[in-house]
């Protein structure tokens, strides 16, 4: 058997990514929380509840977990509604909470990057139309300088807003998210609200802290037209990838918002990323389809036989990693790998949906790609919003009747790949040996 290992540059960032309401536990004040309390909104009446009991203190114990798994780096998001529980007050006993945790960090040699926005928005906020009205500018800018000023001490390394795509797309269009709306005019008002607060908040942030480096983090998803000789088929698909894909590091690169039939030029959100914060998880096929016009005509789907997760939601497709690195060289940023994991209760698929999806990274950077980081979706099993707690994405599992932890094979073969800073052959043999002559022939 060839032997081998695929080695990643030195510094290269490995880490997990958390967000504040998924880990958090009893965030009550804001829009997630009221969604939840609505039978219907969530997979069996599920809630977040204490979720991982982060805000208990938690925390420490996870991120103990993290660094012993020779994790470098850890990606987490702060609550907007704790630290600004009403318009006119902030919390500071919030802010010195994250002050601790941030610091955890750092005391546990990982580095920090800090999500400003990842979903949720303070009830007050929402209640005057949230990402709808623009006025959610006058707030949002102000919280995300307040931020900084409390953490940059600690951090330089900022997400403004988490899938902005996904958010226009699950709250505004599907249905899924609160609002609950499905009104594409309102989706493009919320994207547009959504450049703008980008951008001035990457210029707060660098006003604040020179040296920050600021990003999005945008899901990248691959739409491969299911029948290529077929025009409709190839056309659907691109005009889904564009809206999807290209809409909001387009803008913050060009300063250009594109939407089909529709431009506006925003000078301010010119040139307001430091790198490209990339989420990948899987790839669809798009089939021109005049029954999907809630899809814009374009039927999605995963091929038969695909190597799909346990409710179906993702397919193991890793090649789409290395397109979805390659489309991130449009902007001539570095790349983080900001999210990138399965749901897999049993953990019998992840091993083979790491390995192969870090080998297409580490392609990627044998291209001489600028893949700085890699962060996984998820360290422990957290709340999966509309979808509950019936998606288990962590390394550990969480048990959430009694918030014990335990290790899945997954948390062992990344600590292996952390600690080795690359995928060696022993790793593949032991923790995923059906894929291991696949990768090393001969
Ligand atoms: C989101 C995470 C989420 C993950 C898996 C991403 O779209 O940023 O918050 O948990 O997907 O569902």
């Amino acid at each position: 058997m060839a032997q081998a290992t695929f080695h990643f540059p030195r510094g290269f960032l490995w880490g997990t990514a958390t967000a504040a309401h998924q880990v958090e536990g009893n965030n009550t004040n804001n829009d997630w929380w009221a969604w939840e309390q609505n039978p219907g909104h969530i997979v069996h009446g599920q809630k977040s509840g204490l979720a991982d009991d982060w805000w208990g203190g938690r925390w420490r114990e996870d991120f103990d977990r993290a660094a012993e798994g020779a994790q470098n780096a850890h990606r987490m998001s702060v609550e907007w509604s704790r630290i600004q529980p009403t318009p006119d007050r902030w919390d500071e006993s919030a802010l010195d909470h994250y002050r601790e945790i941030v610091r955890g960090l750092l005391e546990r040699n990982m580095t920090p990057m800090v999500t400003l926005h990842h979903f949720t928005s303070p009830l007050w906020m929402t209640e005057m139309g949230g990402w709808e009205n623009e006025a959610i500018l006058d707030y949002f800018v102000p919280f995300v300088r307040k931020v900084v000023e409390a953490l940059k001490e600690y951090c330089n390394l900022w997400v403004t807003i988490n899938e902005p795509n996904v958010l226009a797309t699950a709250a505004y269009a599907m249905g899924e998210f609160p609002p609950g709306r499905h009104d594409l005019g309102a989706a493009l008002k919320v994207m547009v609200n959504m450049v703008k607060a980008h951008a001035q908040a990457y210029h707060a942030i660098h006003e604040e802290q020179p040296t920050a480096r600021v990003g999005m983090a945008v899901n990248y998803r691959g739409f491969k037209p299911a029948r290529p000789w077929f025009p409709l088929d190839r056309w659907i698909a691109g005009i889904q990838s564009s809206l999807f894909n290209d809409f909001f590091p387009e803008a913050a690169s060009s300063g250009v918002m594109r939407f089909p039939l529709w431009r506006r030029h925003l000078p301010e959100a010119k040139g307001t990323q430091d790198f490209l914060g990339l989420n990948y998880y899987t790839r669809d096929y798009v089939a021109f389809d005049l029954r999907k016009a809630g899809q814009l005509f374009g039927r999605r789907f995963y091929l038969p036989g695909a190597d799909l997760s346990d409710t179906g939601f993702i397919a193991n497709a890793p090649q789409g990693m290395f397109e979805a690195i390659k489309w991130g060289l449009n902007y001539n940023l570095p790349i983080i790998i900001t999210e990138n994991g399965v749901e897999d209760a049993d953990d019998d698929l992840r091993p083979r949906y790491l390995i192969q999806h870090l080998h297409q990274v580490w392609r990627a950077v044998n291209f001489n790609f600028p893949v700085k980081g890699y962060f996984h979706w998820t360290l422990v099993d957290n709340f999966e919003w509309e979808r509950g707690w019936t998606q288990r994405f962590g390394l550990w599992e969480l048990d959430v009747e009694t918030q014990a932890r335990r290790k899945r094979a997954s948390a062992e073969l990344y600590a292996g790949i952390c600690r080795e800073n690359g995928i060696s052959s022993d790793l593949v043999a032991q923790y995923a040996p059906e894929i291991y002559d696949n990768m090393f022939p001969g």
